[in-house]
């Protein structure tokens, strides 16, 4: 029966037409999940590829759906972006994972960092910057280990509040990495003009870098654009050890990917963490 149910059931995603009434259903389902705690917080290790070691983490939100297992991001965000419901779970991934962050300082693993994607509708300065100050005074998290991603487009489609909302991140030492960089067909410019301190590599450039002469070839460039500004760079997407072996002599700083580690639920990861804290 349970077999069945995962054909039967429709999550909405973006390409899909549900019905109203499918949609009614999945945001009730969302409004629940919520309230009983059915969200968890996965973690992808992110390395330093000179080194190996993990130097941070990116949280990705899962859905433990009680009949359907773990659900993928991509098939609940957009409609939590819809519903606005994205403000309360955005908030809470905010949370459980500077929470989490804390702990792990606390276990030894300090300068480890944590990265937090952050959707178009939490992009406001008199959202977001209280919800930090908050979340920062309640956990005493080290703002300095924090850090946003926030994809291309977001940053360019809302310019104006873009610079702001970055310079009060960086008054609190909070860093700043842009996300999906090279998809958002947008002007470089603006790269020397804002506080970022990251670029992240979109996977698709990752994917075919060796079969793909010009794939190839806009990875090395955004790396050195990044390396002449002073930005550092993380791969993401490293699925095999071809993609790994380049990305190490082309200088990009840190990665991730399968290759690497997949995301993981926080005890299975302070696992590996601790075990590693040796070297
Ligand atoms: P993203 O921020 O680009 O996250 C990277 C996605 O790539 C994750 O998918 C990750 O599991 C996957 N990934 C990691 N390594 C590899 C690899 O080697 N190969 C491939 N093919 N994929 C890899 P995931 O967890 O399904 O998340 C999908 C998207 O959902 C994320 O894309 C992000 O945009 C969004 N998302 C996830 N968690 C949150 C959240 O807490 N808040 C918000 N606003 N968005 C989130
Ligand atoms: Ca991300
Ligand atoms: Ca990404
Ligand atoms: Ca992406």
């Amino acid at each position: 029966a349970k077999c069945e149910g995962r054909n039967t059931f429709k999550f909405y995603s973006p390409g899909m037409n549900a019905t109203a009434l499918e949609r009614l259903t999945l945001e009730t389902q969302l409004r629940l999940a919520l309230a009983k705690n059915q969200f968890v917080l996965n973690y992808q290790p992110q390395i330093d590829l000179p080194s190996g070691r993990i130097v941070g983490v990116e949280a990705l939100i899962r859905w433990n759906h009680p009949e359907f297992g773990p659900v993928p991001p991509d098939r609940f965000i957009p409609l939590l972006e819809e519903t606005n419901l994205i403000l309360p779970v955005g908030a809470w991934a905010l949370r459980t994972g500077c929470r989490q962050l804390r702990e792990w300082h606390r276990l030894g693993l300090y300068p480890l960092r944590l990265a937090v994607n952050i959707s178009v509708r939490q992009y406001r300065l008199d959202h977001l910057v209280p919800l930090l100050d908050t979340i920062i005074g309640e956990t005493q998290v080290d703002p300095s280990c924090l850090e946003l991603e926030i994809t291309e487009s977001i940053m360019i489609e809302n310019l104006e509040a873009t610079l702001q909302i970055f310079e009060a991140l960086h008054a609190r030492r909070i860093r700043i990495s842009i996300d999906d960089f090279g998809t958002g067909y947008s002007s470089l410019s603006y790269l020397q003009r804002l506080p970022i301190d990251a670029l992240k590599i979109d996977r698709s450039f990752i994917q075919n870098i060796h079969t793909s002469a010009s794939d190839m070839k806009i990875t090395k460039a955004i790396i050195s654009l990044a390396h002449s500004l002073g930005i550092k760079v993380i791969a993401e997407g490293i699925e095999n050890a071809q993609h790994l072996g380049f990305l190490k002599d082309a200088r990009c700083e840190e990665g991730q990917g399968y290759f690497i580690m997949k995301a993981m639920p926080a005890p299975s990861l302070t696992d590996r963490l601790l075990r590693r804290l040796p070297d």
